[in-house]
């Protein structure tokens, strides 16, 4: 059965154009280019609409809706080295987080095995799928040792702990970004190369200066996808009236602690016309349109937030980049692809840490017409939001599941975790709860390769 769309190794690009030129063909749909959501309006228990800084004018604006709809994608820059954009730091996850809805599931990261390293750039499953092989220093085809029936077709998460374990070993190659491994094309020949796989040799090219017909591909792990996200149910809605989420902002689960290559595209297009559908079912029924006095206070409210507050701060002590950074790199070492409580709690100490001092970050920046500084110290405050939800949820999940590996707790323990992570905000660390997983059809079952 086909479960994906294909486009030469440019599906991506090719669905991006599409969505976009399509939304042009439509009047009624009004685009807010180069608008920033920074909250959430909530009035009476229920989601008005947004605040959002329009960022070519410089001001903020209230945008009221009957039902409001969250898309805003994942959260790989509160990693180090993600295959993320820049703008993927979890705004829409804070942004329901900070409205009192919980995030499911976010101790769930997915990492994938081949990146270029520097720039995280992915280079895509088809070339082990065509046939290429993952080599260490030694030229060993090394995943005979972690999994012999699969190789280099194996699950993301497999592979990238298999990486990590040779780069453990002294097995991995070391460059200018650090240690990693080789991914082997050589064998598949040019013709084969240049018809199936375009889009691999011109991004080696490009960015690595190699031309993978002849030589190596450098790869190791990076952050790329996250399972977890807004809870929402089958509908995209939350617990919060008139508030949705979809794609991979929000968490319906059909990824549980693992996604499938290319299942985003059915999260977005499946969920996306289920959720689309609810929001619109649930504005008709709503007769009246949002307070306009709620709007206007939460827009005073934001103006007083990020224009006085975060814009005017005086001696800050703080950069955006140095705490970041910081943030970054402790994500990476201690809730990274293998986990453990003493990394663990370190990691929450410090993020609580991080949380603090972030009210001491400060702009050189102080212009309000596209002002690159304040959108970054906005996300960062987004994304310290996400991570310590990622740590806590992390920690208390002590077992291995999917892409969730525990060195202290290695196995699946079913009888305790067979649950979904919820976390809430609160003033202090988040607080974790659960809920049962619903099984229908399928009973979970053990893997066991
Ligand atoms: C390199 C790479 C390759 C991938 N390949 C595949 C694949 O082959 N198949 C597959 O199924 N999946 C793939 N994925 C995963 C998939 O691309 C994503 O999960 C999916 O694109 C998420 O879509 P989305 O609409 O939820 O969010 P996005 O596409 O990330 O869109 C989010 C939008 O929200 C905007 N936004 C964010 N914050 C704010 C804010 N505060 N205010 C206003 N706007 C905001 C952003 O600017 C962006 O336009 C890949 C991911 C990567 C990184």
């Amino acid at each position: 059965m086909k479960r994906t769309v294909y486009a030469a190794d440019k599906v991506g690009f090719h669905i991006l154009h599409t969505l976009f030129q399509t939304s042009m063909k439509y009047d009624r749909i009004h685009r807010f280019d180069e608008y920033f959501v920074t909250s959430l309006i909530v009035d009476g228990g229920a989601c008005a609409g947004v605040v959002a800084m329009n960022l070519r004018g410089g001001t903020m604006v209230a945008i009221q809706g009957k039902a409001t709809i969250l898309a805003t994608g994942g959260c790989g820059r509160v990693y180090e080295f993600t295959t993320n954009g820049f703008i993927k730091t979890g705004d829409g996850m804070a942004l329901a987080y900070r409205a009192g809805v919980p995030l499911k599931d976010m101790e769930m990261v997915q990492f994938h095995p081949t990146c270029l390293p520097g720039t995280g750039i992915l280079i895509t499953e088809a070339a082990r799928g065509e046939g290429g092989y993952l080599v260490n220093k030694d030229g060993e085809r090394y995943m005979q040792r972690y999994l012999p029936s699969k190789m280099e077709l194996g699950p993301r998460d497999i592979l990238s702990r298999a990486m990590i374990q040779e780069m453990k070993a002294g097995r991995a190659f070391e460059g200018p970004y650090g240690l990693y491994m080789g991914l082997d094309l050589r064998h598949l020949g040019a013709k084969k190369i240049n018809e199936r796989i375009p889009m691999v040799r011109e991004l080696v090219e490009k960015y690595m200066g190699l031309d993978p017909i002849h030589e190596l591909i450098p790869v190791r792990p990076g952050q790329h996808y996250i399972m977890g996200g807004v809870s929402t149910n089958g509908k995209g809605e939350t617990t919060l009236p008139g508030l949705y989420a979809v794609g991979e902002t929000a968490c319906v689960s059909i990824n549980g602690a693992n996604r499938l290559g290319s299942n985003s595209l059915s999260e977005c297009l499946v969920f996306g016309a289920a959720c689309g559908l609810a929001a619109a079912g649930f504005a008709k029924k709503k007769a009246s349109y949002p307070r306009g006095a709620a709007a206007r206070e939460a827009l005073k409210k934001e103006e007083a937030r990020v224009f006085d507050g975060v814009l005017g701060r005086e001696r800050a002590k703080e950069t955006v980049a140095g705490l970041r950074v910081e943030m970054q790199q402790l994500m990476e070492r201690d809730v990274g692809i293998f986990r453990e409580e003493s990394a663990l709690a370190d990691a929450c100490g410090m993020l609580g840490k991080m949380r603090d001092r972030f009210a001491a970050v400060g702009l050189a920046d102080k212009d309000r017409v596209f002002n690159t500084e304040l959108t970054a110290v906005l996300e960062l405050d987004f994304m310290l939001d996400v991570a310590l939800a990622i740590a806590h949820s992390a920690r208390n999940r002590r077992e291995s599941r999917g892409a969730h590996s525990r060195t202290d707790f290695p196995q699946r323990d079913d009888a305790n975790y067979l649950k979904h992570t919820l976390a809430f905000r609160t003033d202090g660390p988040p607080r974790i709860d659960y809920v049962p997983v619903t099984v229908t059809k399928w009973q979970p079952v053990e893997r066991k390769y």
